[in-house]
Formats: C-alpha cells, sequence, structure tokens
C-alpha cells in the first residue's frame, strides 16, 4: 500500500512539473526547448527581450508541441502581453506540423481557431501574428465574409450578397493555418442555409478565445459555444484569455494558480 501511495505522489509530481514548469525568465531561453528559428528571430527582431508575467508563466506551459498542453484559462490584465502568449506556442506547434508534413502548402487547411469579441481586435490579433509567423511557414488570415472552411456549403450569408447562381458566387477553401474571426461571421460562414446546427469543423486542434469574459457574455454566448462544440477533434486544446473572470468562465474549470498580478485556470485532461 505504502508502495502504491508513493507511486501515486511520483505521478503527481510529475503530472504538476508538466502542468506548471518553469518560468521563462528570458526569451532567448526557448532556444533550449527546440522553438522555430524564425519565430525566435522574429520575437527578438520585434524588440522583444523579457516575458511579461503572463507570458513568463504561460508560455513553457503551452510549449508542449505534441498535444500535451493543458486546456487553459488565463486571467490577466489589459496590456499585459496576452497575444504574444497565445501567438507563440500556436506558431511553434504548427511550425513543428508542417516539419512532419509530406503534403505541400497548399492543401494545408485551418487547424487554429481565434475567436475575438470584435473586427478591430481581429485585425490586431493577425497584425501580431504575421509579425511573429514570419518565415515560420505558418500562415493567419483574417476571416472574411463569404470564406469557406467546408467544401459543399450553401450558407445564409451567401443567399443574400447575391442572387446569381451559387456556384459563381462561391470562394475557394480556406487555406491559412491559423483563422481569426469575431463569433457570429464564423458561425454563419459554417452554418447551411437550410439548417440551424453549424456543420463540425473536425480538423481544428486549437482553439482560442481571446477576451473570453466578452465572448461568453450573454451577447455572445451561444455564439461562443455553439462554435466550440462544431470543434469535434478529440485532440482539441483550447485556451481562454481575459482580463476579468465571471462565473460566466469560471464554472469550465478545475484547478487554480495565481501570481501576483495574473491567475492562471486549469481545466485538467479526463
Ligand atoms: P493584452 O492582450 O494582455 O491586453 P497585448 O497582447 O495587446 O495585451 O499587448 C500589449 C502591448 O504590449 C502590445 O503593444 C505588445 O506589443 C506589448 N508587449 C507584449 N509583450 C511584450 C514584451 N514581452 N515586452 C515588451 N512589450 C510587450
Ligand atoms: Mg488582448
Amino acid at each position: 500500500l505504502h508502495k502504491e501511495d508513493e507511486q501515486e505522489s511520483r505521478k503527481a509530481q510529475k503530472e504538476a512539473s508538466r502542468l506548471y514548469p518553469q518560468p521563462l525568465q528570458k526569451f532567448s531561453a526557448l532556444r533550449n526547448v527546440n522553438v522555430n528559428n524564425a519565430l525566435l528571430s522574429n520575437i527578438a527582431e520585434q524588440g522583444y527581450k523579457e516575458p511579461t508575467e503572463v507570458q513568463l508563466a504561460t508560455i513553457p506551459m503551452l510549449m508542449p508541441d505534441d498535444g500535451t498542453e493543458p486546456d487553459l484559462l488565463t486571467v490577466a490584465p489589459t496590456g499585459s502581453g496576452k497575444t504574444l502568449a497565445f501567438m507563440i506556442p500556436l506558431i511553434n506547434k504548427i511550425s513543428k506540423a508542417h516539419q512532419q508534413e509530406v503534403e505541400n502548402a497548399s492543401h494545408r487547411q485551418v487547424s487554429a481557431i481565434i475567436i475575438a469579441p470584435t473586427k478591430e481586435l481581429v485585425t490586431q490579433i493577425v497584425n501580431e501574428g504575421r509579425k511573429l509567423a514570419a518565415r515560420t511557414g505558418v500562415s493567419i488570415t483574417a476571416f472574411k465574409k463569404g470564406m469557406r472552411l467546408h467544401e459543399d456549403i450553401s450558407t445564409a450569408e451567401h443567399e443574400d450578397s447575391a442572387s446569381e447562381p451559387e456556384d459563381t458566387i462561391k470562394t475557394p477553401l480556406v487555406k491559412s493555418d491559423i483563422l481569426v474571426s469575431t463569433p457570429l461571421s464564423l458561425l454563419n460562414a459554417i452554418t447551411p442555409s437550410n439548417s440551424n446546427s453549424p456543420l463540425p469543423l473536425p480538423n481544428i486542434t486549437n482553439l482560442i478565445l481571446d477576451e473570453a469574459d466578452v465572448l461568453l457574455d450573454p451577447l455572445f454566448r451561444t455564439q461562443t459555444l455553439a462554435l466550440w462544440s462544431a470543434c469535434t477533434n478529440t485532440h482539441l486544446r483550447t485556451s481562454l484569455w481575459s482580463a476579468t473572470i465571471g462565473s460566466n468562465i469560471e464554472e469550465l474549470t478545475t484547478s487554480t494558480i495565481t501570481t501576483r498580478q495574473t491567475t492562471l485556470k486549469i481545466k485538467s485532461k479526463n
């Protein structure tokens, strides 16, 4: 029995050090964890040297590029650098996945979705993301009306945008790795006009909700949760980022770490 306890405790310690790794002291220390070289130099070129508090806590946690990172809710003040905190691990993960792939870039499909409540935020995220992703082979796109994520879909959006036959208004499938969008426009794009339920997005393995408190407010909640449910991949990793935490998001999480100005909430894998 004693031995079993010991084994249990060692297992728990191992799990804890995986979930709560050493903080990242300097961005240059990412070199030691096999980070994409172009990403590392983009971080330096942008003039980022010391990670902010939220970055030093969350980046090591999200850095495993093998899909073992936890689902995470991060609460940290406005201006504390949350965009970089979710972008760096995401770009690194996708660049690593590309290295394993045999097919070429033109066959790529969206594997990550970032949802933000306003178009202005979407633009900011895309701009910041592209600076970090330069020369990594990872592409980032802002969702535009008419973009499709499914081969055969006729949405209400398409129908009222033109009276022409469907095939003349069809745009090609989105080929970008990361798609950034407000909730409603993306939801419309995956919901067929003759249906109330969105089509599944089985290829999405990362879902990021920025300003998650707003996205889970009554105004956006139904749309956000519908998009979340559409992400059916069993390897889906979700992270939520917010400046405040309300009961609307707290109920989604199981454990908490708090530092000076950052609160991390982790939902353990079952
Ligand atoms: P938040 O989303 O938490 O409100 P942002 O991600 O928008 O904050 O970042 C706010 C500003 O801080 C941005 O202009 C960004 O470029 C800058 N910033 C982020 N991380 C760092 C860093 N490690 N060092 C210096 N400036 C940073
Ligand atoms: Mg932000």
